[in-house]
């Protein structure tokens, strides 16, 4: 029994905070010599390309790959500086449950709208971006959908097999469409941008606050 599970990175596994972005945060300051380039933008779910996007909208400044790359630069060198700090925190008891699940014939994957770079530091820090061969990140493509598109082609490209079930983990609404936009199961997580009761309304196919509520599924 070989279940493929995708997990979202912030407020999912990492605990979320109004410090879990400030790398990207400064390095989008810092590109535009400002200090509120985020001003007004709510980044919850979205895909870090089309959050730039937004914030160059707002200073009325066009895109050009040349500005992206310059940013890029820029936010590697930021997650270097916040390695050490503590802004990256794991979420709940999601570390034991990755260890556990990653011993087992599960197979698992991300689905995030953070860049591949910034889902690796954040994972390295918190200890569990080995467990993840793969994953849909913020460069795959500008909507959660598509990356979620993009990341379960590359699942069944790279494990090569069919699964029994295919489960999303994370703790926004938007991961409950996104769930099913590519028939998988949904298990909300109410530790991050949406409550429960939000959470709830969209009727997500298992609703938790710790990991160990669904050690049963698959332990
Ligand atoms: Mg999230």
């Amino acid at each position: 029994m070989s279940d493929l599970i995708f997990f979202d990175i912030n407020g999912t596994i990492v605990k979320r905070d109004e410090r879990t972005d400030l790398p990207y945060i400064e390095a989008a300051n810092e590109l535009l010599y400002t200090d509120n380039a985020m001003k007004d933008i709510n980044n919850a779910a979205r895909s870090d390309m089309d959050v730039f996007r937004e914030i160059l909208m707002n200073h009325t400044i066009e895109y050009t790959e040349a500005l992206w790359t310059n940013f890029l630069e820029i936010y590697e060198r930021k997650l270097e500086e916040y390695k050490s700090t503590d802004i990256w925190r794991i979420n709940k008891d999601a570390k034991k449950f990755i260890e556990k699940l990653a011993k087992t014939d599960h197979k698992l994957a991300l689905i995030t709208g953070e860049l591949e770079i910034g889902a690796r530091f954040k994972l390295e820090k918190v200890g569990v971006w080995q467990h993840f061969p793969l994953g849909g990140f913020g460069e795959d493509n500008v909507s959660r959908f598509g990356i979620a598109d993009v990341a379960l082609q590359k699942a069944k490209k790279y494990y090569n097999e069919s699964f029994d079930n295919i489960y999303v983990i994370g703790d926004t609404t938007l991961d409950i469409a996104t769930a099913r936009h590519i028939d998988a199961k949904i298990i909300s997580i109410a530790t991050g941008a949406n409550t429960k009761k939000e959470l709830e309304y969209y009727k997500p196919d298992y609703l938790i606050t710790r990991f160990r509520k669904i050690k049963k599924l698959f332990l």
